[in-house]
């Protein structure tokens, strides 16, 4: 029997968005088709979206919604292109385009309530039955952590960022 499965990687730690660059790494090499959206874009060029080049046909990356701002002015702004992103989404995920869709940072957009949390959820309950789809993020809610079959806490137990040292190619980016 084989299912997609909604998969997880959540916690403090370091180590979220690789694990499900890790995986995609995997796939690819079993001719399985994986598509990452990132929510949260970065301040800097991400070698993953260099990488995915070189996977031409196999890997998709598309870095979709701004930077949190906390901005008031801003923040209708934020809302509008979170929940831009995640219409976006939500026509990868039914596209059948993909093996494996992962959506990076989205437990963000639940958390702030960019997105209805209920809507998220019910939405991937009902995903494609082959797709895996792997969310990755900070602060899962209770309710994604009910829905998923496989879920991952990163746990921080030591960082060189908290003693200052700054983002380092290839490891934070
Ligand atoms: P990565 O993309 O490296 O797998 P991540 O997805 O788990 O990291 P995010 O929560 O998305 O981490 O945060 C992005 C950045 O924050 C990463 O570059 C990471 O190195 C950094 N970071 C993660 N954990 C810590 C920590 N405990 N202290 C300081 N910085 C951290
Ligand atoms: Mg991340």
């Amino acid at each position: 029997m084989k299912r997609g499965l909604i998969v997880v990687f959540t916690g403090n730690g370091k180590g979220k968005t690789t694990a499900a660059l890790g995986l995609a790494m995997r796939a690819i090499g079993h001719e399985c088709r994986v598509c990452m959206i990132q929510f949260i874009k970065g301040s800097w060029k991400s070698g993953e979206l260099v990488s995915a080049k070189r996977f031409d046909g196999l890997m998709d990356i598309f870095t979709l919604g701004r930077g949190f701002l906390f901005d008031a002015e801003d923040i209708e702004k934020d809302k509008e292109a979170a929940r831009e992103a995640w219409e976006f989404a939500k026509d990868i995920i039914v596209s059948s385009k993909y093996d494996i869709v992962i959506l990076d940072e989205l437990t963000y957009l639940i958390k702030y309530k960019m997105v209805e949390e209920d809507e998220v959820i019910d939405f991937l309950i009902k995903k494609p039955d082959k797709l895996h789809i792997v969310v990755t993020g900070r602060d899962a809610s209770s309710r994604l952590i009910d829905a998923a079959d496989m879920v991952t806490e990163m746990k921080a137990i030591k960082h060189p960022l908290e003693e200052g040292m700054k983002c380092q190619k290839g490891i934070e980016y």
